[in-house]
């Protein structure tokens, strides 16, 4: 039985990590920002601990971190994540928008990385995993706009390169997953795959995951796609 800690996990891709993992007799470590209202954890059993966590709320982070003191995580998977305003086109994108976006999908997962590295050191599996985006890609970035959501995933991907190189010496493997396009309240009614589907792919690539592959920004199906 592994230990797996999601954050953002009450709904969307998040809850169906939580799912499936339980599905698979893993303990698991749901955060969310508001446990009373999260109905789709609490329909779930199984090895469940749903705490409280605003990804950006430092305080609350190493809060969480101290009542863990005694847990060895093999997985964390920073999940949360926001798109930022939209329309945001060129000509008027508002700068706290932009801050606020930033610190949720970049800075908010390097310091649950930096407060969580001995519990993930002490795994068996000693794996960090970040839900990135595509749109994150330079090299993918062919349609422009979508300033704010594209610099904050290309910032994500960029911490998570150098944890990659930092932590390889506590043998912790770090990779950076692009879940598809996938139809949650983020990707709309219209989006390419149910949330089912991205999480059982990535679930492969995070078991396939080692030390050798670490640091590497994949889509869903285990692909590596251009930074
Ligand atoms: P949803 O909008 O369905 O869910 C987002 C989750 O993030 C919610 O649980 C939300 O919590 C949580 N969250 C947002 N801000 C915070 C915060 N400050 N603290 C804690 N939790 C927070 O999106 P998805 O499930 O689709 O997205 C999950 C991840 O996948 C994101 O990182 C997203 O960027 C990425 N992604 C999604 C794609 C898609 O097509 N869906 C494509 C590419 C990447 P709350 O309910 O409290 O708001």
């Amino acid at each position: 039985m592994s230990t797996i800690l999601i954050t953002g996990a009450n709904r969307g891709i998040g809850l169906e990590f939580v799912k499936q993992y339980l599905g698979d007799g893993d303990k698991v470590i749901a955060t969310c920002r508001e446990p009373s209202k999260a109905q789709g954890l609490s329909a779930l059993s199984g090895s469940l601990d749903v705490l409280s966590l605003d990804v950006t709320d430092i305080v609350r982070i190493r809060e969480v971190a101290r009542t863990l003191r005694k847990t060895a995580i093999d997985v964390l998977i920073n999940n949360a994540g926001v798109y930022g305003p939209r329309p945001a086109p060129f000509g008027s994108i508002d700068l706290d928008d932009w801050v606020e976006t930033v610190r949720i999908n970049a800075m908010a997962p390097l310091k649950i990385c930096e407060a969580f590295v001995e519990h993930i050191g002490s795994s068996k599996q000693r794996k960090i995993i970040a839900i990135s985006s595509k749109m994150g890609s330079q090299g993918d970035n062919t349609s422009g706009g979508s300033y704010i959501y594209r610099s904050s995933k290309a910032a994500l991907n960029a911490v998570m390169r150098s944890l990659a190189v930092d932590l390889e010496g506590r043998k912790i493997s770090v990779a950076m997953l692009h879940p598809g396009w996938v139809r949650t309240d983020m990707g709309g009614a219209s989006a390419a795959i149910d949330a089912e589907q991205s999480v059982r792919a990535m679930r492969e690539v995070i078991a396939g995951l080692t030390l050798a592959s670490s640091g590497r920004f994949y889509n869903y199906d285990g692909t590596e796609i251009p930074w």
